[in-house]
């Protein structure tokens, strides 16, 4: 376990790195999880990345619910029996709550990414306090799941920012592929960028947002499935942030 220590550190002040930049594609190595409550006096639960055994890959969707991209992504997910995290903005889950209960219905998980999407790193503690807590009742309005994982809109969180996070029980996970599928590169090279990224423990970034992703997702999940990749959600890649 200690041995473990020096390497959790150095992924984390990686993902401090991260704090204030915009969308930014972080290429990290794979590592150790660093999951351990307390560990870092200041932030107990910032993740990149999931564990490299197994062959175990995260998907993840940011951005939705969307109404007619989600449920494409829903569908593509259920015909090969994927699961997926989908990390939900708060005003569009009270916009399309059928649709944000669809995917809980469907075995996935649920995680919090702010109520307006706003870039958090320049707020107040309390602003984004609302925004966290505006989101997880929404979410457990609609599904019933509170979540326990929060991904900060375009990787903008503030190292101290972390506390406000830890208080809710929620864990801060980032990414270790991203093919920003949300800047519409065309499909094929958002497949080509997912499968030539992906790695045993690699929390892949892609937004239920587009069409162009849910174009783009029947050949991703096909090619990590070729590949022998096994598709985690979170609660059993990466578990609960605090327990
Ligand atoms: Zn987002």
């Amino acid at each position: 376990m200690l041995k473990r220590k020096p390497m959790r550190r150095a992924d984390f002040l990686k993902l401090l790195s991260l704090a204030g930049v915009s969308y930014s594609s972080p290429a990290f190595s794979q590592g150790q999880v660093p999951i351990q409550p307390g560990e870092c006096e200041v932030n107990p639960a910032f993740i990149n990345s999931g564990p490299g055994f197994g062959n175990r890959v995260a998907l993840t969707f940011d951005d939705g619910p969307s109404p007619g991209v989600t449920d494409r992504v829903l569908t593509e997910l259920s015909k090969r029996s994927l699961r997926a995290t989908f990390f939900l903005i708060g005003a569009k889950v009270d916009a399309s709550p059928q649709l944000a209960r669809r995917i809980v219905d469907e075995g996935h998980d649920v995680a919090n990414h702010t109520y307006t999407h706003p870039r958090l790193s320049g707020m107040s503690d309390s602003a984004v306090e609302q925004q966290l807590i505006r989101t997880q009742d929404a979410i457990a309005r609609a599904t019933g799941v509170t979540p326990v994982w929060f991904r900060p809109p375009y990787g903008a969180f503030r190292r101290e920012q972390g506390s406000i996070a830890s208080k809710l029980g929620l864990g801060v996970a980032y990414w270790s592929v991203d093919p920003k599928d949300w800047s519409q590169p065309g499909s094929s090279t958002i497949t080509k960028r997912v499968l030539s990224a992906s790695q045993p423990g690699s929390i892949i970034l892609l937004h239920d947002l587009h069409s162009q992703t849910a174009d783009a997702v029947p050949a991703i999940f096909d090619g990590l499935i070729e590949r022998t990749f096994t598709a985690a959600p979170f609660h059993s890649f990466v578990g609960n942030p605090y327990t």
